[in-house]
């Protein structure tokens, strides 16, 4: 089945396909609802995400998909991405609408951990797991995991380890790129 669109559902999935993050003819119009990308998807099976919905509602000029806090459950695997028989890229129509959303201020406490990334990449110019997830991965990796993570810098000293963390000189230079190309402008805007 090809959805059929009428000209005035266009709209929405022709700005995703004019915006600058869509690959150069990538399928979103020539989607045929296989749900190749849903059943292949790791976000899907873990939550109410459904990848094949995304896009159908985008076809339909459904704007309420910009809203759905369910596109904030992809973590950008690009299995729908490599699987698509149209050449479509699920993924990448989610991170365009993910720029959507932010753009319209229609985000979610979803994004938390998302701050908390680009934060680390500020602070340390490394990235890190969002703090807000430890308390489940405590819970389902177990407690050697939490002692692992807590006592890591004595554990890499015992190992004649140097320290994860960049050095000053490297932290600055990386905190510089991030400020010269927007990227601090804009987790301060998420945050707002
Ligand atoms: S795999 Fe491709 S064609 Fe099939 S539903 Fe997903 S986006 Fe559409
Ligand atoms: S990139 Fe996102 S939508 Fe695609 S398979 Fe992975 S989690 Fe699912």
């Amino acid at each position: 089945m090809n959805l059929k669109l009428n000209e005035n559902t266009h709209d929405l999935a022709n700005s995703i396909l004019k915006n600058l993050k869509s690959s150069e003819d990538m399928g979103l119009l020539r989607c045929v609802q296989c749900g190749m990308c849903t059943s292949t998807c790791p976000g899907a099976r873990h939550s109410s995400y459904n990848p094949r919905e995304m896009i159908k509602k985008i076809l339909q000029g459904d704007e309420t998909v910009i809203e759905d806090e369910n596109i904030w459950n992809c973590f950008y695997c690009y299995t729908c991405h490599s699987i698509c028989p149209v050449g479509n890229s699920a993924c990448e129509v989610n991170q365009i609408l993910r720029q959507i959303a932010i753009k319209n201020g229609k985000v979610n406490d979803k994004v938390k951990p998302f701050i908390e990334f680009g934060d680390s990449f500020l602070r340390l110019a490394i990235g890190g797991i969002p703090s807000i997830f430890f308390p489940e991965m405590r819970e389902d990796i177990g407690e050697d995991w939490w002692d692992f993570k807590n006592n890591l810098d004595e554990i890499r000293k015992d190992l004649d380890l140097d320290s994860y963390i960049p050095d000053d000189e490297s932290i600055n230079e990386v905190r510089t790129l991030l400020i010269n190309s927007g990227f601090e402008k804009r987790i301060k805007k998420i945050e707002e």
